[in-house]
C-alpha cells in the first residue's frame, strides 16, 4: 500500500456547517448561473455574450491582445450550450441527492477502447444495485476527444452496458465551443479524418482548415508526409477560396485548436509551427519579429494517458511542449508563442462538470417532483426547481492521473461552495508503489472500489447524523472522519 499522507481536511467539507455562508454562495452561484445559463429559445439575439473561458496559458511575453482568458470576473465559467440533458426516461424516487459522482473515462473506465472490468459493475452500483437501493447521479468528466460528444457516448453506452447522455458527458474539447464567436478562420489538428473539422463546425466555427487542407495546398510543406487518396478527397482546395487567386498567403488563421491527439506528428508539428511564426496567422509568411502568430489551444494538457500499452503513452500535453520548445529553437528565443490549455486539471473545466451535473440532477428534479414535460428547457426547469435544486454536498471525483484529475478535483475543492472528494485508481496511469505529487484523498484499486468506498463513506455519515442521543435529541452536526486512505 502507498505511504502516501493526505492533505489535511477533515472528512466533512466545513463550509456545510456554515448553513449562511453556504446559502450565501450557492445563491450567488444561482444568480450567476441565472445570468449566464441556457438561452431560452429565441433570446440568443437579445443577450450580449462575453466568452472568456479561464485556461491555462503560457506565453513567452505578455501580449496585451491576447484574448482575456486567465483573469476572468466571474467563478464560474461562461454559458455553454452544452446540450440539453436527455431526461431520464422513469422517474427514479431512489435517486439521492445530497452527493454524486464523476470519472474520468480512461484508465478509470476504459482502457484501450476496452472497458474496465470492474467499470460495469461500479455502473451497476450506482444505478441501484447496492444494498441501500439507492441511485446516484453521476457525470463523466474526460480529457479525450476526437468526436462529437453524441457519438462519444453512444461509444461509452454501449462499452459500459448503460444508457450515457450527452448531458452527462464533458470531453476535452467540449468547452471549445465558447470561442467559436470569437474566431472565423481556424486550424483544427488532431484525430481521425475529417472528424474534428465535423466537430468543429458542430460547435459553430465558420470557416474550418485543416493540416490536410494545407498540405493539399502545397505539399511540400511537410516533405515526408502523403496524403492518402481519401485524404486527398475529403481535404478542401484553398486555392479556389475567394477570389480565385490561387495564394495561400491569402488565408489569414485567427486561432489554432488542437482538438484531438495528433496522428502525424512531425507534419502537425511543422504546420502550427508555420502558422506560430506567421505574420498574423497569414499562411506561407514569416514574421520577422516572431511576435504575430495566432493563440493555440489546446484541448487539455495531458503529457501521457493510458492505453492498451503496458506504460503510459505520449498525449497531447507532450504535443505542447514540443510545439514551445522547438518554437524557442528555431526563433533563438526571441519570438512570443501564446499557447492554452482546456481540460483538467483547470478549475474552470470543474466548474463546467458542476453546471453540467447541476443540470442533470435539475431535471431529474423536474421530473419527479414537478412533472414538467420533457421538453422543457433546462433554464425553465432550473427555476421550476429552485427551492429543490441544491449542490450535492459532496462530488466524488475519480482519476487515473495525479496530475489532472486529482489535481483538478482538489483546488476544486479549494473554491467551490461544496466538496469535491479525489478518488485516485490504480488502473491507469498511477502506478501503485510511485509518490504523486497531488495527493489524492482516497486511494483504491479500481473504479468499483472507488464507488464503494464514497457509497460507505456517506452512510457513515448518515448513520451518525441520525443518531440520536440519550434524551431523544438530534445531536448537533457530526464531523465525520474516513481513512484517507483505503487499503487495497
Ligand atoms: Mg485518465
Amino acid at each position: 500500500m502507498s505511504s502516501l499522507s493526505a492533505p489535511p481536511r477533515p472528512a466533512m467539507c466545513p463550509r456545510q456547517a456554515s448553513s449562511s455562508s453556504f446559502a450565501e454562495a450557492f445563491d450567488d452561484a444561482r444568480r450567476k448561473l441565472d445570468e449566464l445559463g441556457v438561452r431560452e429559445p429565441g433570446k440568443e439575439e437579445e443577450e450580449e455574450e462575453t466568452p472568456s473561458p479561464a485556461l491555462s496559458s503560457s506565453s513567452s511575453a505578455t501580449d496585451e491582445s491576447a484574448p482575456s482568458l486567465v483573469d476572468t470576473e466571474s467563478p464560474i465559467s461562461p454559458p455553454t450550450p452544452i446540450g440539453a440533458p436527455t431526461t431520464p426516461a422513469a422517474v427514479d424516487p431512489d435517486v439521492v441527492d445530497n452527493f454524486a459522482f464523476a470519472f474520468d473515462i480512461d484508465g478509470v473506465l476504459i482502457r484501450g477502447g476496452q472497458p474496465i472490468p470492474e467499470a460495469i459493475e461500479a455502473m451497476k452500483v450506482l444505478n441501484g444495485e447496492n444494498e441501500w437501493g439507492i441511485k446516484v447521479p453521476y457525470i463523466f468528466l474526460t480529457n479525450g476527444g476526437g468526436k462529437s460528444e453524441a457519438e462519444r457516448c453512444r461509444d461509452l453506452s454501449q462499452q459500459l452496458q448503460i444508457e450515457v447522455s450527452p448531458g452527462q458527458f464533458i470531453c476535452g474539447h467540449t468547452p471549445m465551443r465558447e470561442l467559436a464567436d470569437r474566431y472565423h478562420t481556424v486550424l483544427v489538428v488532431g484525430g481521425e479524418g475529417e472528424k474534428c473539422r465535423e466537430v468543429a463546425e458542430s460547435y459553430g466555427f465558420r470557416d474550418v482548415i485543416t493540416p490536410g487542407d494545407i498540405l493539399k495546398a502545397n505539399a511540400a510543406t511537410a516533405p515526408f508526409r502523403k496524403l492518402t487518396p481519401d485524404e486527398h478527397a475529403n481535404s478542401r482546395d484553398l486555392l479556389a477560396r475567394g477570389n480565385g487567386s490561387g495564394r495561400l498567403s491569402d488565408v489569414v488563421i485567427e486561432a489554432v485548436f488542437v482538438f484531438a491527439d495528433s496522428r502525424d506528428w512531425a507534419s502537425d508539428l511543422q504546420i502550427i509551427l508555420d502558422v506560430a511564426q506567421s505574420r498574423g496567422g497569414r499562411l506561407e509568411t514569416r514574421s520577422a519579429t516572431f511576435d504575430e502568430g495566432p493563440p493555440i489551444y489546446f484541448s487539455h494538457n495531458d503529457v501521457v494517458w493510458s492505453t492498451a500499452h503496458q506504460h503510459a503513452r505520449l498525449g497531447m500535453g507532450a504535443l505542447r511542449r514540443a510545439v514551445e520548445t522547438v518554437f524557442e529553437a528555431t526563433t533563438g528565443g526571441r519570438g512570443v508563442l501564446r499557447t492554452h490549455a482546456f481540460g483538467k486539471p483547470q478549475v474552470s473545466t470543474f466548474e463546467f462538470a458542476a453546471r453540467l451535473l447541476r443540470e442533470w440532477r435539475a431535471t431529474r428534479h423536474r421530473q419527479q417532483r414537478h412533472g414538467l414535460p420533457p421538453t422543457t428547457t433546462p433554464t425553465a426547469a432550473a427555476a421550476a426547481d429552485a427551492a429543490a435544486d441544491v449542490p450535492p454536498a459532496t462530488v466524488y471525483f475519480v482519476g487515473d492521473t495525479p496530475e489532472s484529475d486529482v489535481r483538478g478535483a482538489n483546488a476544486m475543492d479549494a473554491v467551490a461552495p461544496n466538496e469535491w472528494y479525489s478518488i485516485l485508481v490504480q488502473t491507469g496511469v498511477y502506478q501503485a508503489g510511485t509518490e504523486p505529487r497531488d495527493k489524492p484523498r482516497a486511494v483504491v484499486g479500481t473504479v468499483l472500489d472507488a464507488v464503494r468506498h464514497g457509497l460507505r463513506r456517506e452512510m457513515e455519515k448518515l448513520a451518525l447524523a441520525r443518531k440520536p442521543v440519550a434524551d431523544g435529541h438530534m445531536p448537533a452536526p457530526v464531523e465525520v472522519r474516513c481513512d484517507p486512505l483505503v487499503e487495497v
